[in-house]
């Protein structure tokens, strides 16, 4: 359930989840059958085109950072993962995800600072950090900028008004305590970047940050069941929620 010898391997998506609903979480996290087991959806399609495109985008050198460049980049992310694959419905869905694909990078690139040379492009894609004896902090970052007087910028993209809120302000700070602790600089702001609507969301970090947010992740992990039995693992909203369905369309007997 998450745990090796005892430890907790805690990100940002795993604990929204169970907060989300314990149930829900059971199903991608414990339950062997259904692990780690989504439906593909244009939305996340979408998202990860556009994550992959900006990644790439950065890895080359600024003199190579166009336009042109920026949308060749998504064309050759979607032609690996695209139409019933991408879980697109039919072309005009395809080409409307595709269309704010496009909009978003172009807004990125006329209003964006694309002379910025983040750090971590060709690193490890999923570090994991020791916060505790028994608990790591694990998490995929989007980007980190290296800002005058040697201190971290954590930075997370978002692509629209699908993305999960972060309503517990748990996602950023944790981030900046993998990146302090990876790359043993202070982290002094932290991110949201809508890139639908351009809008930046920056804050910077109280002293002691890092101690709060250990505490507060010890603290959601407490909630979760140690055991690995379904009836452990409540699903609060009973049948108002019908989340789980897709995995009765996969074929998996939910009852
Ligand atoms: S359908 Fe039930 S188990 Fe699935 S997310 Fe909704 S409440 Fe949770």
């Amino acid at each position: 359930m998450g745990t090796v010898n005892s430890s907790f391997f805690a990100s940002p998506y795993k604990l929204s989840m169970f907060l989300e609903c314990p149930r829900k979480y059971w199903y991608y996290y414990i339950n062997e059958e259904t692990k780690y087991k989504q439906p593909e959806h244009p939305y996340f399609t979408m998202g990860g085109h556009v994550h992959d495109t900006l990644k790439n985008f950065f890895n080359l050198d600024v003199k190579f950072r166009s336009k042109e460049k920026i949308l060749e980049l998504l064309e050759t992310f979607w032609k690996r993962k695209s139409g019933r694959e991408g879980g697109f419905e039919s072309k005009e869905e395809e080409e409307h995800y595709k269309g704010r694909a496009r909009k978003m990078l172009v807004k990125f690139f006329d209003n964006g600072d694309i002379k910025a040379k983040p750090i971590l492009w060709h690193s490890q894609s999923n570090p994991k950090v020791e916060v505790t004896p028994s608990l790591f902090f694990t998490g995929v970052f989007d980007r980190i900028d290296v800002l005058p007087r040697d201190v971290l910028h954590v930075i997370d993209y978002k692509t629209g008004k699908e993305d999960a809120v972060d309503e517990r302000n748990i996602q950023l700070p944790m981030y900046a305590v993998l990146a302090e602790r990876i790359f043993r600089k202070p982290v002094t702001q932290v991110s949201y970047l809508n890139l639908e609507s351009g809008r930046w969301d920056t804050r910077g970090l109280e002293k002691g940050y890092a101690f709060d947010t250990i505490g507060r992740v010890q603290e959601i992990v407490a909630k979760i069941p140690k055991s690995s039995e379904k009836e452990d693992f409540i699903c609060g909203y009973k049948d108002r929620c019908f989340h789980c369905n897709y995995l009765k369309e996969l074929g998996f007997n939910l009852e």
